[in-house]
């Protein structure tokens, strides 16, 4: 990351992580927890994500690509494979029937501040513009089972962000058609992002963000989510570690100022926290400060 860059950035996955259960989110952005369990289903639509990427920039077909992606996943078992396989299917059925559009990006990378100064970043599946209605659209593949009911797909989060997202890479896009494709049966589910959900969506962001930063205890948040939740196990550590290390791990993960991370490495490292020991070594590979990185590097036997 360059180090002009914030060090702590909203994502639709945070705020999504945050809203559901701010324990999870600890776990996964605080702690750095790596995984008790990997989800299948998620490396699976990841493979199915970066194999239409693939056919969209080179027009290759599908099959060599998809099977290559779940090979190295070794996901490669026959119900998985037909699953991938029936998915990619629907995706190049419902391609073929937008040949009209001109597909500017995929899989578009992208990190962009608020009018409040916010800073934000994702991945955009797909940006494409139709010349016979001059409309931009931009467009999120799912590959789940669970669907947005129709009636709000106006008030998406994650399709607004990528309006708002496209709003601030091209001027005058607007009105942009925002669009959930399902791949598991082709179902479109489109909505216009119109300037007043952009506004909307501006101040989410700004919202999540003062939020997130000013949590202070992470409570548990039991719901239907808990069964595929990574940190289920473990669920009840968290709320053993003392509120002194908890605070350390959170300026660790998202304080501004560099000093302050550094110094929040310095004392996890020199009491020892074992419950640090994940979020260590992310600092002392990823964080954007050289200070910081040798410090949580020390004595614990990690180099940045
Ligand atoms: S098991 Fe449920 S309550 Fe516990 S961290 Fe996971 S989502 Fe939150």
């Amino acid at each position: 990351m360059p180090s002009d860059m914030p060090h702590f950035i909203l994502s639709h996955e945070r705020i999504i992580c945050f809203g559901t259960c701010p324990r999870r989110y600890a776990f996964t952005y605080v702690l750095r927890r790596p995984p008790e369990v990997v989800s299948l289903a998620l490396s699976l639509g990841k493979a199915v994500h970066d194999c239409i990427a693939h056919v969209e920039r080179t027009g290759d077909p599908f099959e060599p690509d998809l099977s290559a992606r779940l090979t190295a996943l070794d996901a490669s078992s026959a119900s998985t494979f037909d699953l991938a396989l029936s998915l990619m299917f629907m995706w190049h059925y419902w391609r073929r029937r937008r040949t009209e559009e001109d597909v500017r990006y995929v899989e578009h990378p992208f990190c962009l501040t608020t009018d409040a100064g916010i800073p934000f970043r994702g991945r955009i599946d797909r940006i494409a513009f139709h010349p016979g209605r001059s409309e931009w659209i931009v467009t999120d593949y799912k590959t789940g089972k669970s669907k947005t009911p129709r009636a709000s797909v106006a008030t998406n989060l994650q399709l607004g962000i990528y309006a708002l997202a496209l709003s601030k890479l091209i001027p005058d896009t607007t009105p942009i058609q925002g669009e959930l494709v399902y791949l598991r049966d082709a179902d479109t589910r489109a909505a216009q992002m119109v300037p007043g959900t952009l506004a909307w969506v501006e101040d989410r962001l700004d919202s999540a963000y003062r939020d997130i930063l000013n949590a202070r205890t992470y409570p548990a948040r039991r719901g239907w989510w808990c069964k595929s939740c990574k940190y289920s196990a473990g669920c009840r550590t968290l709320a053993a570690i003392p509120p002194s290390h908890l605070d350390a791990l959170k300026a660790l993960a998202e304080a501004e100022d560099p000093t302050m991370r550094a110094d929040a490495a310095a004392h996890l490292c020199t009491d020892r926290v074992a419950v640090a020991d994940h979020a260590l070594r992310y600092a002392a590979r990823y964080d954007p400060d050289p200070r910081v990185r040798h410090t949580a590097a020390s004595d614990r036997g990690v180099r940045s």
